[in-house]
């Protein structure tokens, strides 16, 4: 049997009628760029996680860049954020000239560790990233309380964790701002890149919006006027904005070019009706994994009380982690390795200074977890398979001393 990480035609051949319909007509419709699928796509978001606003943008990096730009972080201002994440949650920090600060994670929930975080702030702190990692929500009641005694911005770095909950509150709706991914293989995966920004706050709503498209036009007077205490108000046209709208070459901020296709935003529109469907079979799959694998050496995912997590990806640990990954791919199944060098020690951070065994767990994980295929179409057949090639793995494997220590 082949059972790859994840299968996205067999999420494609279940809508695809659907999806066909949409991106026909948004061809036939003329408009491309910022027309009425990007519109109704964002109040959409803004509904599904419970935010005021929702500001769409090319990819989930961006949407990072432009929540800092917004928040007014840039040159030589410290963000604190966890290395066990995907590369793009430190390098959006990078990009605005600011420096990414390491906070080890969790052993447990592979999660920015918050009782480690006060030590690392500084007079030039100015917020922190939680990144809901592998779809499991961070635990942002002590990240807030520490926010809120410091005066630091939180950015929900929620990439990969759409639909969560976190005491029955979405992710994206807990921080300052928020920041979400719709690259292919997120729980909610456009048909290329897309990203989305969602905030409560009017006055970052604005900058965000003008900044995604070069400070210009309605969008950009609306920025800027709110940005120099300028109370008088220009309507919004959102629509048409890039066509017909006589002040696109007027100039107010300088920002980017960071647009969700219209095709695109057709596509998630389609999308978004199933994903709490997916997601909910996503947690399936996951219990039953760890039903059927509890009597194996290999660590479990555990997941708090408080959170509700979407199962991005389904991540064990083992001390043979390299050797149980190369015995499931001659098997026929693609298993996944998340994170193999943690951020602090990435060539491209040298210039910062660390060393191995400064933060030690993040550096143990990165040498134990790996991702067995979940997706919401995995059958159970398929993980029967999984299970039983894992079960000979063990018996093959017969020394047991996965919990060894730090
Ligand atoms: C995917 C991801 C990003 C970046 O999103 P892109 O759309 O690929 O730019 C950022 N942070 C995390 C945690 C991610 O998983």
């Amino acid at each position: 049997m082949t059972i790859p990480l994840l299968d996205l035609q067999k999420q494609y051949n279940s809508i695809k009628k659907e999806i066909d319909a949409a991106i026909k007509n948004v061809l036939s419709s003329g408009q491309y760029i910022m027309g009425p699928e990007v519109k109704y796509f964002e109040q959409e978001v803004a509904q599904f996680v419970g935010c005021k606003y929702a500001i769409s943008c090319a990819n989930g990096t961006d949407a990072l860049v432009l929540a800092l730009h917004a928040l007014g972080i840039g040159k030589d201002d410290e963000v604190i954020t966890t290395p066990f994440t995907f590369f793009a949650t430190a390098e959006a920090i990078s990009r605005v000239g600011a420096i990414p600060v390491f906070v080890d994670v969790r052993k447990d929930t592979y999660n920015i560790d918050s009782s480690k975080i006060e030590n690392k702030i500084t007079s030039k702190t100015k917020a922190i990233i939680p990144v809901h990692i592998f779809g499991q929500p961070a635990e942002m009641d002590s990240i807030v309380a520490i926010a809120e005694k410091y005066d630091l911005y939180i950015v929900e770095d929620a990439c990969q964790a759409i639909g969560a909950r976190y005491k029955g509150q979405r992710v994206g709706s807990i921080g300052d701002i928020a920041c979400f991914s719709f690259f292919p293989t997120k729980n909610l995966g456009a048909f290329g890149d897309g990203g989305i920004i969602t905030t409560n706050n009017e006055r970052l709503n604005k900058i965000v919006r003008a900044l995604r498209m070069h400070g210009s036009g309605n969008a950009g007077k609306n920025a800027f006027d709110i940005m120099n205490g300028i109370q008088e108000e220009s309507q919004e046209i959102e629509t048409r904005e890039t066509i017909y709208n006589p002040t696109k070459y007027y100039n107010y901020l300088i920002g980017y070019n960071s647009r969700l296709d219209e095709i695109q935003a057709a596509i998630l529109r389609v999308k978004l009706k199933y994903l709490e469907q997916w997601n909910a079979m996503r947690r399936q799959h996951a219990i039953y994994y760890n039903e059927k694998l509890k009597n194996t050496s290999l660590i479990l995912p555990e997941v708090l009380t408080d959170a509700d997590s979407v199962y991005h990806l389904y991540i064990l640990q083992t001390d043979r982690r390299d050797e149980i990954v190369s015995y499931l791919k001659q098997k026929g199944i693609s298993a996944g390795i998340y994170y193999p060098v943690p951020l602090h020690l990435q060539k491209a951070y040298e210039h910062l200074g660390y060393s191995k065994g400064d933060l030690l767990v993040a550096e143990y994980l990165s040498k134990r977890t790996f991702a067995l295929p979940l997706y919401p179409e995995l059958t159970k057949e398929e993980q029967d398979y999984i299970v039983g090639v894992i079960y000979e793995f063990e018996k093959l494997n017969t020394k047991h001393n996965s919990q060894c220590t730090l």
